[in-house]
């Protein structure tokens, strides 16, 4: 059995291929909060895959040629649609999610954010660019480049927001003028369907946006079909994708599994640490990419530390809220998951660990596991190694900053973390921390700052979410090279002379032996 995995039962509550009750070519959806089913929806066979991507395909020059003016029209009718309906998009979440409300509410705000965010900068992004040559003999030459998308954009997408990770990777790539077909995660199809239908029935929207509904054979029927691949998942799902995409020669981009770790310095604000280590460490139940997993406390305020967070974690209040906002931590998405949750929890118990508060699985109705604080727990131990995306959080004390580091480092993710500190002190410390994005004296924030990139470093990914990177990676650049004047032929052209060889030798030489592009105080 591979790392992070463990045998569960296709029993479970949850979705699956026609194996708990749906009919095959079925995927049933439960209520993981209650247990209820909540709907049964067909799979799409790899044939009708192959049919919505060239259904798109055949929109998708006259999408581009709407300009990012063109699309941000539309888009902006998809942000007011989603502000306006957002209650109806959130009881259909949470249903499939078995999130609580609070959770569940950022998704159409973030979204509505992100439309106009892409809307607005996308010409800067992806607009036009004028290059100077950057050599005398080229004077005669006008440089631009154009970014043109690639034509359909796959999206493969996780349960654990089902919303932000689908469509919160749409927006960049309709921005950018591809057509988008999105597989959502068999565990929450359901919220992600919702927008489609109304992007086409209620918006009107051009039919360059569609999904497919499956397991990982409709997953991989996309990849096979599409131009460029945006996944987001595990690890080890993304190491399937990528090599099913070799295959093809088709580029992806991977957000991936994270082992976040949080560092408390002696002199940091004890009380906002211990409250940002426990809603990073149990919001969404533990089940995002960028969750605090582990968090190592120098010597001196560990005692304190401790206490604050096992405090603060204790008073959640864990359960179905409905529409109420009366409870902080809701239930886990997908039984697979849980079953990883208490297999690490164990290993720990079973090695040492002691369990402060939590540590067990909540008897149903529902699929919930208690907000568990662990401490005495080492790096030979599941829980501090592998990506646990559960309501668990490991503390180790350490010596100082340096043994805080090499910890926070030996880790095959690099996602995000957080340092805690003195302001000074924790930024020092912050650089030197090997992820994509870190926090100094927060937690999780740097997602909400769309205006700079995040991508996992190590296995946690390849390329970039936000930011310019995060539309500029569904274009492909090209440039266009553009001759202003010349006579009949180049001096390199035929016919070849020696005497025409030797002059074009010499004033090569003359150019970049003496760098007379910088004497002459030329730019670019
Ligand atoms: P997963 O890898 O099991 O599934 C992700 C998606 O891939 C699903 O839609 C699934 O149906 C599909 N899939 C499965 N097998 C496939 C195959 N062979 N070919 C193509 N598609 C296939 O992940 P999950 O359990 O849904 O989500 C949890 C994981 O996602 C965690 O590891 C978490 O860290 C990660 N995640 C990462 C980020 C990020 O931005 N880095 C964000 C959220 C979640």
């Amino acid at each position: 059995m591979e790392s992070g995995t463990v045998e569960t039962s296709k029993k479970a509550v949850g979705a699956t291929n026609g194996a708990n009750g749906a009919a095959p070519g079925s995927l049933e959806v439960h209520n993981p909060a209650t247990g209820e089913r909540i709907k049964t929806i067909p799979i799409d066979s790899p044939q009708s895959v192959a049919e919505t991507v060239a259904r798109v395909r055949a929109n998708q020059a006259e999408w581009e040629a709407l300009g990012i003016e063109g699309r941000y029209h539309w888009l902006g009718k998809l942000r007011d649609w989603l502000l306006d309906n957002s209650e109806r998009v959130l009881d259909t979440m949470q249903a499939e999610t078995g999130k609580v409300r609070a959770d569940a509410s950022g998704e159409p705000v973030y979204l509505a954010d992100l439309i106009n965010f892409y809307g607005t900068k996308a010409a800067k992004f992806i607009g036009e660019e004028a290059v100077r040559p950057h050599s005398p003999l080229l004077a005669s030459k006008k440089l631009r480049v154009q970014y043109r998308p690639h034509p359909v954009v796959g999206i493969i997408s996780p349960w654990n927001f089902p919303l932000i990770l689908a469509l919160g990777d749409a927006v960049p790539a309709l921005q950018a003028g591809a057509a988008v077909v999105v597989k959502p995660s068999e565990f929450t199809p359901l919220g992600l369907a919702e927008v489609v239908k109304a992007w086409k029935e209620e918006i009107g929207g051009p039919e360059v946006f569609d999904c497919v509904q499956g397991v990982g054979e409709t997953g991989g029927a996309l990849v096979d079909e599409v131009d460029f691949i945006q996944f987001t998942g595990s690890d080890r799902t993304g190491r399937k994708v990528m090599a099913r995409a070799a295959e093809t020669l088709t580029p992806v981009s991977l957000e991936l599994g994270g082992k976040d770790p949080m560092i408390v310095l002696s002199d940091a604000d004890l009380d906002r640490a211990a409250n940002a280590a426990a809603w990073g460490g149990m919001m969404n139940s533990g089940q995002i990419c960028m969750s605090v997993e582990r968090i190592y406390v120098e010597e001196p305020a560990y005692d304190e530390f401790v206490a604050k967070l096992t405090a603060a974690v204790g008073e959640l209040r864990q359960g179905a809220d409905g529409k109420g906002f009366g409870k902080e931590v809701g239930a886990m998405t997908s039984p697979n998951q849980t079953a990883i949750v208490e297999d690490h929890v164990n290993d720990a118990l079973a090695s040492g660990a002691k369990a402060l508060t939590g540590g067990k699985r909540v008897p149903g109705p529902g699929d919930y596991f208690e907000p568990t604080v662990l401490v005495d727990v080492d790096h030979s131990m599941k829980v501090m190694r592998d990506e646990t995306f559960g309501p668990v959080v490991g503390v180790m004390k350490v010596r100082d900053s340096g043994e805080a580091l090499r910890l926070a480092n030996d880790s095959r993710y690099g996602l995000s973390g957080s340092v805690f500190g003195e302001k000074e002190r924790a930024e020092r410390v912050a650089r030197r921390v090997e992820c994509g994005a870190i926090n100094v004296n927060d937690v999780l924030v740097n997602y909400a700052a769309m205006d700079v990139p995040m991508g996992g470093w190590k296995q946690s990914g390849i390329g970039y979410r936000h930011g310019e990177p995060g539309i500029k990676k569904y274009c492909r650049a090209e440039s266009v090279v553009i001759t202003r004047f010349g006579g009949k032929r180049e001096p390199t052209w035929y016919p070849y002379t020696k005497a025409r060889r030797g002059m074009i030798t010499r004033i090569a030489q003359a150019f970049n032996a003496r760098d007379l592009k910088r004497r002459l105080g030329m730019r670019g």
